[in-house]
């Protein structure tokens, strides 16, 4: 019997990548998306197309309530999650940190810290084997941006992905006897939709030749990592990151 997986943000880019790689690796995947039905949609006819089991659920992670009934939906459909994968996360217009404005902090740190602090709270409540659960697995998106700061652009951004490094950490060692495993991925230069809203849409190709194997990475090559961190190759292994930067 296939396992379920929660991915959120998994209409799009690396999350819509890691959908369909999840399904080759026989997880039923439940696609969540915030706005873009159509797309979420696609993920699945594609992964019932290759012969898989996935649903799309809208569910804001940045809400407490549409988590909580995100991980219900999955449990109904799909069953009890063996893996989550925290991928949405969100961006704004480049600018110098002294012209922002608190209402954006307050948008990106919502999806990318509160929402992934719900939805890895969820996934406790749920696999910890203290709680009655059978264990599992969380990966969590975070960037190059949580070493680097991305100066000039959004360091608020790349806060988040910090935030996200030291909750892996700690989350990690919490549940470590509990049956979960808590690591991250942090991606570099990555092809997808996410650098448009930024405000420019060919950002990678502008950087590449600042990244060591000059080019930018595929939504696919990071989803090999994910998917690798989530398998029982990573049995021994919390708590830490792989990062997918061609060397940056
Ligand atoms: P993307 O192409 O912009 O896609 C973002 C996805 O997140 C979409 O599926 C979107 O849903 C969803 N989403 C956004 N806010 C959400 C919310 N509040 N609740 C639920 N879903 C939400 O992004 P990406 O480039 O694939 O990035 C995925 C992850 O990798 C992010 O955490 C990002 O920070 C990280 N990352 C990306 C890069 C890169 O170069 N691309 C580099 C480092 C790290 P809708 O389709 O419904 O809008």
């Amino acid at each position: 019997m296939d396992e379920a997986i929660i991915i959120t943000g998994s209409s799009r880019g690396i999350g819509a990548a890691t959908a369909l790689l999840a399904s080759r690796r026989n997880y039923a995947v439940c696609v969540n998306y915030r706005s873009n039905r159509d797309a979420a949609q696609q993920v699945v006819d594609a992964i019932l197309k290759q012969g898989g089991r996935a649903v799309a659920i809208q569910a804001d992670v940045s809400v407490e309530s549409d988590v909580i009934r995100l991980f219900d939906s999955c449990e109904e459909s799909l069953g009890k999650p063996r893996a989550v994968v925290n991928n949405a996360g969100v961006l704004e217009s480049q600018m110098r940190f002294e012209h922002m404005q608190v209402d954006r902090w307050r948008r990106v740190m919502d999806t990318n810290i509160i929402g992934t602090f719900l939805c890895a709270r969820e996934a406790v409540r749920r696999m910890s084997t203290r709680n009655g659960g059978a264990g599992g697995a969380i990966v969590n998106l975070s960037s190059g941006a949580a070493r680097l700061g991305s100066p000039g652009e959004y360091v608020d951004y790349a806060a988040t992905k910090g935030a996200i490094d030291t909750l892996t950490v700690g989350l990690a060692k919490e549940v470590a006897a509990e049956g979960i495993r808590v690591n991250a991925v942090r991606a570099g230069f990555i092809y997808t939709d996410m650098h448009a809203s930024g405000g420019e849409p060919g950002r990678v190709d502008r950087l590449k030749d600042t990244i060591p194997m000059r080019r930018g990475g595929s939504p696919e090559e990071v989803s090999e990592a994910i998917l690798w961190l989530l398998s029982d190759a990573a049995s021994y292994v919390t708590g830490t990151f792989i990062d997918v930067t061609g060397g940056r």
